[in-house]
């Protein structure tokens, strides 16, 4: 007898240390994806990777997201990451779509230098460093109008930060402020794109308020685990786009 052949999808997606890098409701974009990929049939498996995991753990996923933290917070994943860095470049480079939020943002870059002077040596896959000077927290609602997911379209969410990253000149933004602080308060830019990687310092969390953007993530990462071009189902976002125009409203700002 021939068995079925079941031509279901699924993912499996990497969230970075879960108990360190987590603030500011960042796990809302764990269940943001898993819920979005439910609803379309496709599983999603949520694996932790943080302390006790290795690097085969991190190669295994598909998607990788990790959260924001204090400078504390962020002094233990930076000493442990060293272990695991090599794998996450080589899945960076690789294409592997990920999301990372503001300390997780901040990992990309060359380094990070913490409000008590301690400079973290970070991933160095993106080219930017962050500095944060100990003062005036960045802290605030925040809209970007960004390009990177085809056509024009704003990012609606918040921000809370100490440190200012500055980028490269070989590293695009992820969009322009409208309203709110940006990276670093001077350039109006906010975030990065490198590949299929997100950098952003948009708390909130930002994927129920922006589910075009989980969709993006959801597709990329299924191109490229099954190596064809996915068409995404449409979901009803009624509640969604309430909680946008609410945002929008509040920031004066057409959406
Ligand atoms: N500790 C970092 C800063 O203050 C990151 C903050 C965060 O992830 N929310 O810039």
């Amino acid at each position: 007898m021939k068995s079925a052949i079941s031509n279901q999808k699924s993912l499996i997606i990497g969230w970075l240390y879960p108990d360190l890098m987590n603030t500011y409701g960042d796990t809302g974009n764990i269940t943001v994806i898993k819920k979005r990929c439910l609803w379309r049939g496709i599983n999603a498996e949520i694996k932790s990777i943080g302390l006790n995991s290795n690097e085969k753990d991190l190669l295994s996923c598909d998607l990788l997201l990790m959260g924001g933290a204090q400078d504390t917070q962020q002094e233990i994943v930076a000493k442990d990451l060293k272990r695991k860095k090599d794998a996450l470049k080589e899945t960076i480079e690789k294409g592997i779509p990920g999301l990372y939020i503001c300390g997780g943002f901040q990992y990309l870059g060359n380094y990070y230098k913490t409000a008590d002077g301690h400079k973290l040596e970070q991933l160095g896959v993106l080219d930017m460093y962050t500095e944060n000077p100990g003062r005036k927290r960045l802290i605030g609602n925040i809209a970007v109008e960004t390009e990177i997911f085809g056509g024009k379209k704003i990012l609606l969410g918040f921000e809370n930060h100490g440190g200012r990253t500055v980028l490269g000149k070989t590293i695009v933004p992820l969009g322009k402020v409208l309203k709110g602080f940006g990276s670093n308060d001077k350039d109006k830019e906010e975030g990065a794109v490198y590949k299929n990687t997100i950098g952003t310092y948009f708390h909130g969390p930002i994927l129920p308020k922006n589910p075009f953007l989980a969709d993006y993530l959801i597709k990329k990462a299924l191109e490229i685990k099954y190596g064809e071009e996915i068409s995404l189902e449409k979901l009803n976002d009624e509640l969604a786009e309430k909680a946008r125009k609410t945002i929008a409203k509040r920031l004066s700002i057409a959406i």
